[in-house]
């Protein structure tokens, strides 16, 4: 039996916190659900999941519908696509069978590269190697979540009718854009081995899925939302908080300035395995302290205070002013409020 491999390349980094993970598991359950009731689907269909965020993992090898259980998805710090085209091209190379004499090969495989960020590794290298030994055998749909994505980066991937903005991700759009990621699967199990069906896809919502507009020039959108990890003393997980830009005047003596300053918009657990799917890389961009509004708790253990400063340098949830024991450092000491004219700190950014 020849088999229709299907690769999810899953960008799972900090900005996908939140509903967006949430949709993206459940969205992956639907398709799922749905192929099993299609025969075609259920002869040739085989899933595989790999997630990207600073590293890259393999959560699912590529495995028949029937056995096929949908992984949870980690989170990360980074957005490596480069790293995750190389996998994938790895991938490609073992787990994908070509044709000989003594067997048939698989059909042309289907990539669903679903992203919402800008790349913060080097692509360039792995793009060229796609375009010139992957591209044709493969057809590749990429998607970006929301404005966000680099779109210049996955058109070099791909024709343009294959580059797709997903619009809003509220459970409605989300919806319809499973149901037509489960309805491409399902045209091109029927079509396969015919050069030209094949190769096309199902009519999408434009309301939802909006293809790429080759007469407006891409722009690039700079990353916006700052996230910031930090470890519950408790259970000494981490959590991230999502801090996005609000621009405010400010009075500086008698002038009036426009300053960013970062609003809290939510603090989300994470499992442990955040930093195995995170970059290598420190963390570099910096906030200032006093831009920041807003102080989460810790969504872990409930302490009201999520984002106390340890002399490591590190942030750590505290239920109140006292000697508290870091969970990144292991060192104990008195911790205070801070002086009204103490000077404000620099925080790192996480990679996003
Ligand atoms: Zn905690
Ligand atoms: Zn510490």
């Amino acid at each position: 039996m020849r088999r229709l491999p299907l690769f999810f390349v899953l960008d799972v980094s900090e900005s996908m916190l939140g509903e967006p993970l949430y949709q993206l598991e459940e969205g992956l359950e639907r398709i799922v659900t749905t192929l099993r009731t299609d025969p075609h689907a259920l002869e040739t269909a085989y899933l595989s999941v790999i997630a990207f965020a600073g590293q890259v993992r393999r959560l699912c090898p590529l495995t028949e519908l029937t056995a096929f259980s949908v992984p949870q998805l980690p989170i990360g710090g980074g957005t490596s696509l480069g790293k995750a085209l190389s996998f994938l091209m790895d991938e490609f190379d073992t787990q994908v069978r070509k044709g000989s004499p003594e067997q048939k090969g698989d059909w042309k495989p289907i990539v669903f590269l679903i992203t919402d960020g800008t790349p913060t590794d080097h692509v360039d290298r792995a793009v060229e190697r796609w375009r010139r030994h992957y591209a044709a055998r493969a057809t590749l749909i990429a998607i970006s979540i929301g404005h966000k994505a680099d779109l210049s980066v996955l058109q070099q991937l791909t024709p343009a009718d294959k580059v797709l903005t997903l619009e809003a991700a509220s459970p409605e759009s989300f919806r319809k854009f499973i149901a037509w990621v489960t309805q491409s699967i399902q045209v091109r199990s029927r079509s396969v081995g015919d050069p030209v069906q094949e190769e096309r896809l199902p009519e999408a919502d434009s309301s939802i899925l909006k293809k790429l507009n080759l007469d407006k020039p891409i722009e690039r959108v700079d990353e916006t939302a700052a996230f910031f990890v930090s470890k519950c003393q408790k259970s000494k997980l981490p959590y991230v908080s999502r801090y996005e830009p609000a621009h405010q005047e400010v009075e500086f003596g008698d002038a009036r300035m426009a300053a960013t300053i970062y609003r809290l918009v939510g603090c989300y657990p994470v499992r442990a395995t955040y930093f195995e799917m995170s970059s290598e890389q420190p963390n570099v961009a910096v906030v200032d302290s006093s831009q920041l509004l807003g102080q989460p708790g810790c969504p872990h253990c409930g302490n009201p205070i999520g984002f106390a400063m340890c002399g490591c340098g590190n942030t750590l949830c505290i239920s109140g002013p006292g000697e508290q024991t870091c969970p990144w450092c292991e060192k104990t000491a008195m911790f205070g409020r801070a002086p009204d004219d103490a000077p404000s700190i620099e925080l790192t950014r996480a990679r996003g």
